[in-house]
């Protein structure tokens, strides 16, 4: 889900969002704001007319909240009693 195969500095390919469908980085970046304002609204545009990358998203950001839950996100300790 989270490819790792490319490092997060090389540039996205141009046009990327004119396949048919986002790819994982397209999502993965726009979940993360890594996206610049014009790639940023073009996802929108894209996430507004196709219901299969809305789905793609949402798996996403599932996967990305389960990941943060399990490190971050755990319940806090119990009071410590007192005595
Ligand atoms: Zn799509």
């Amino acid at each position: 889900m989270i490819a790792a195969s490319r490092p997060v500095s090389e540039p996205a390919r141009d046009g990327f969002i004119a396949l048919n469908h986002l790819d994982e980085d397209a999502i993965e970046n726009y979940i993360f704001n890594r996206l610049d304002n014009s790639r940023c609204l073009a996802v929108e545009r894209h996430l507004r007319s196709c219901s299969a990358c809305g789905q793609q998203l949402r798996d996403t950001q599932e996967f990305i909240t389960d990941i943060k839950t399990a490190f971050f996100g755990l319940p806090a300790p119990a009071r410590a009693v007192a005595h």
